[in-house]
């Protein structure tokens, strides 16, 4: 009998960190290859949030802390809170946690039984339904294909809501597509939501800072939280978001949710038994991030934008594949659905994304994760977090690629 727990057999390894694996083993070997697998950002973590780290260090900051966050770090996320989303919190209503994934973890865990169900669209981020299975909770996946611009709508959800339905999960600006909800969409979802009291709502904005206006700019050119369409659904409603992506401080591991004061108690209970307190030196980073100069947002968002202009247009050129321009995050997500049933130079027949895109990092060494891992065939994600010289060569390579199958 294996010694493995029958809720982790149910789960998976993270299929995107194993195709950055994948892509690390052949550049051992001496292949050159390129990453477009991982999802963070290129940019180093700016200077003034390391230096606030280095004095938390020297000022001995360096035993734990309250166990869902220091005040300081309650405080600079209430008003963060407050000037940017216009949202009014007090810090009981605030937990801090290891990255936004553990609070997105603690969250389910702490609320799920057996059973319930998570209405959780797809395409998802890769760890939605394993957190719920691991939970006992059932993970319900709502299809939401390119027709519907990989956005869940009202109807698609009512048809998916039933008694045992517990939390819907929303993530704008989405991973893999980069798609990104309007207040005319939200509007819409909130209809159904208002229908269904016993439904929770956890809205995952760990992109919001990654989120692209326009040069023809309109009303919707801004990113918005569902509780800014409807405030009364705040006392279901948990905001999960953190600094990994918005200040490239995906290693310093902070995440923060706001809740209600009993969802928070029970997220704290929770993280009271693993990992206690987030790190006290990574925490007097995120007050620095929050509370300090704002500026790398904006110059880093221009680049971003400059890439996702770059990627797309290349693209949309490329025999047998084609992408929508998505105004958020740092991800495409291409169709490869045309390339279907063509031959490789070595003989192989792409059936798959799955055989795309091995075949791609066999063929090319260009390393990029199947639609399929994110709950939807066809497709492949590319992340664009890497540098436009490094982009130049990827897509010369895919295209190599798409043109050499017959
Ligand atoms: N939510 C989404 C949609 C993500 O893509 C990620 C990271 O890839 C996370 C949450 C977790 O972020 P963190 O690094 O803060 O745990």
């Amino acid at each position: 009998m294996s010694i493995v727990s029958t809720s982790l057999s149910r789960i998976k390894a993270s299929p995107t960190v194993a195709i950055t694996q994948k892509a690390r083993e052949l550049k051992e070997q001496g292949k050159e290859v390129i990453t477009l697998s991982s999802g963070e950002p290129d940019f180093d973590t700016p200077d003034n949030i390391k230096q606030a780290a280095i004095k938390a260090i020297n000022k001995g900051d360096t035993k734990y802390t309250a166990v869902d966050g220091t005040p300081d770090l309650k405080k600079a996320i209430v008003q963060k809170f407050k000037r940017e989303n216009n949202l009014e919190f007090k810090t009981e209503n605030i937990t801090v946690g290891t990255g936004g994934k553990q609070v997105i973890y603690n969250c389910i865990l702490a609320t799920v039984n057996p059973g319930d169900e998570v209405i959780i669209p797809s395409p998802f981020w890769v760890s939605y339904p394993d957190i719920v299975l691991l939970a006992g909770g059932v993970p319900k996946i709502v299809e939401c294909g390119e027709k519907y611009n990989f956005k869940i709508n009202g109807e698609l959800l009512e048809k998916a809501i039933t008694k045992k339905t517990k939390w819907f999960i929303l993530n704008s600006p989405g991973n893999p597509t980069g798609m990104c909800y309007l207040r005319s969409e939200l509007t819409d979802i909130v209809k159904v939501l208002k229908k269904h009291p016993h439904v929770y709502i956890l809205t995952d904005d760990i992109y919001e800072h990654i989120f692209y206006e326009e040069d023809n700019r309109s009303n919707d050119d801004k990113f918005i939280n569902i509780l800014e369409v409807a405030e009364d659904l705040r006392n279901r409603t948990v905001i999960v978001n953190g600094v990994s992506k918005s200040y490239s401080m995906t290693g310093w591991r902070i995440g923060y949710g706001a809740a209600s004061k009993e969802i928070i108690q029970a997220v704290s209970k929770l993280q009271s038994q693993s990992t206690t307190n987030p790190s006290s030196i990574s925490q007097a980073a995120a007050v620095e991030a929050l509370n300090g100069t704002q500026s790398f947002i904006k110059e880093r968002s221009a680049e971003f934008k400059k890439r996702r202009d770059y990627v797309v247009k290349e693209l949309n050129s490329i025999k047998g594949l084609s992408c929508v321009n998505p105004k958020g995050a740092f991800y495409v997500f291409p169709s490869c659905k045309n390339t279907m049933g063509k031959k490789t130079v070595a003989g192989t027949i792409i059936k798959t994304d799955t055989d795309f895109v091995s075949n791609l990092l066999d063929q090319e060494g260009v390393a990029v994760v199947q639609g399929s891992a994110f709950g939807l065939e066809g497709y492949f994600r590319i992340s664009y977090a890497t540098s436009m010289n490094e982009l130049q060569k990827a897509i010369l390579k895919i295209r190599k690629f798409c043109e050499s199958l017959s």
